[in-house]
């Protein structure tokens, strides 16, 4: 701790943290709006709510606009460049300064002609994708995409104009980057989804899983995550998502289908994203550095527990018999071996969503490229539909019946969130790369599994990962918990293993 005299040298460091906790406090709020509105809202409630935010958000950006925040950012960094400054106050102003720059540098005129397109993007994508209609949707996907290419003019410091899109959801990401991972993805992961589909397939499970059995069992599996009763909730929403308004305050949601167990596999995912924000340094509380630092590293948190715990052996070799206890109809003449290559089915489909473990990268790997080259000018909006059922039959092998089911799937681009995408795919790879780090430092990783004990991997990733909150950025962070840069070949190692043992190959 500093001195009373250093401390009284703080002026600008404490004023700084009181800005930057009221902002996180009215971000916190909005989020909590959201979360409300999708959970427990009363359909009427919509128009009131609207008001209610987009208050909320004027005042959030007033704030983080306001001159004086400038000056008690450079005032807060010189103070941090004194020998006895906490080292945490430096990185504060740092990520602030760069929080203010991203928000400023792009005027408000255009901030509102992107907030316009959207609203009227979304409700003509709806209708497009309802009617598989492209020509509908397609005035504005070009109008997203010409707004798109705007911002990334408003950063020209960047190499290529995606960076400066990719950059927002994960800083640290580059264009050139990202291209080189999924290559070596994509080379490793389409013999794979081939090979595997030479080979007979599982047996499908038969439902019904009785909706009110897969919540005690997905809330059983969730507590034995790192949910707690006192500190999180879990409720229903049509699109499942995590939210943190506090570490002690943490929101999942679920959805679930009578027909297969999705809704449990769905619910390990929301809560790998919920310990995440669980786990961040207390001393971090309400600073710009007290959320995610990225949506791949976000994401490599999910699909770490959905997929390289809740799909492993291991794990249900612990969870199994209760599986079979709560579902006895459909589960209980199912061995164990049969239940575990059925929820590890490979089969290369259609829709991203729905897509296994195998497959999923793929169709973010299509939604990058034809991504970049938008940004390029080197695809035209008009011949996506083209692009996109093209690059479906190379990588997947499948063909794609109408745009509805192809290039009209996601939300995604009638908000013009270009640069999102390849977010999820590199969460894929970082869940590998740690996943191999856990298995190198917790030897005895598979046997606690087995035993219903997550304590040691969640321990892990909270000192690993979560701890940092933004302190280290993708990059720097990812170094430190694995010794090593964003790489394809941890994760490709994992699933070739794991599917050489299911599917014989
Ligand atoms: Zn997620």
């Amino acid at each position: 701790m500093s001195s009373p005299e250093s401390a009284n040298g703080r002026v600008a460091a404490r004023a700084l943290r009181e800005r930057l906790a009221e902002l996180a406090d009215l971000g916190t709020t909005i989020a909590l709006l959201g979360w409300d509105r999708e959970t427990v809202m009363p359909e009427r409630g919509a128009e009131s709510r609207g008001e209610l935010t987009a208050t909320l958000e004027r005042l959030a950006h007033e704030r983080a606009a306001d001159p004086t925040l400038g000056d008690l950012i450079d005032a807060a960094a010189l103070e941090a460049g004194a020998p006895d400054a906490p080292p945490d106050d430096g990185v504060i102003a740092r990520i602030a300064r760069r929080d203010r720059d991203r928000a400023t540098r792009i005027p408000g005129e255009l901030v509102v002609a992107i907030a316009r397109a959207t609203a009227d993007a979304i409700p003509a994508w709806m209708q497009a994708r309802e009617e598989s209609d492209f020509a509908r949707f397609r005035p504005h996907l070009e109008r997203q995409v010409e707004l798109r290419r705007e911002v990334a003019g408003c950063f020209p410091d960047f190499a290529h104009p995606y960076d400066a899109l990719l950059d927002s959801f994960e800083p640290g990401a580059t264009t050139a980057s990202v291209r080189d991972v999924f290559a070596r993805l994509r080379e490793g992961l389409v013999p794979l989804v081939e090979a595997i589909a030479e080979r007979p397939p599982p047996s499908p499970l038969h439902g019904p899983f009785p909706v009110a059995e897969q919540r005690t069992l997905g809330l059983e599996i969730a507590r034995s995550f790192g949910f707690e009763d006192d500190a999180w909730r879990i409720d229903d929403a049509v699109h499942p998502f995590a939210q943190s308004i506090a570490r002690t305050d943490v929101r999942v949601t679920a959805r679930w289908n009578e027909a297969d167990l999705s809704g449990i596999f769905a619910v390990m995912h929301e809560v790998g994203h919920g310990l995440y924000e669980a786990g961040i340094d207390p001393a971090l509380d309400r600073t710009t550095l007290g959320t995610g630092v990225s949506l791949g590293i976000h994401e490599s948190q999910s699909r770490t527990w959905e997929n390289q715990v809740g799909r492993s052996r291991p794990f249900w070799e612990h969870w199994y018999p209760r599986a079979q206890a709560v579902f006895p109809e459909a589960l209980g003449d199912v061995p164990l071996e049969d239940f575990h290559r059925s929820i590890n089915v490979v089969r290369p489909t259609l829709i991203r969503v729905d897509a296994d473990e195998a497959t999923y990268a793929l169709h973010v790997i299509l939604r990058f490229e034809l991504e970049v080259a938008l940004i390029e000018g080197t695809l035209a909006v008009a011949d996506v539909p083209a692009a996109w059922n093209e690059r479906m039959r190379d990588m997947l092998g499948v063909e794609v019946p109408d745009d509805r089911h192809g290039c009209l799937q996601d939300i995604h681009w009638s908000y013009g969130e270009l640069g999102y995408f390849p977010t999820y795919a590199l969460g894929n790879v970082v869940s590998g790369q740690l996943w191999a780090a856990a298995q190198r430092e917790l030897p005895g990783l598979d046997a606690a599994l087995q035993a219903g004990d997550c304590s040691q991997l969640r321990e892990w990733l909270r000192r690993t990962i979560h701890h940092h909150g933004r302190r280290l950025d993708p990059p720097e962070l990812l170094r430190e918990a694995t010794g090593s840069d964003l790489d394809p070949e941890p994760l490709l190692d994992y699933l070739r293993e794991k599917y050489t043992a299911l599917y014989d190959l």
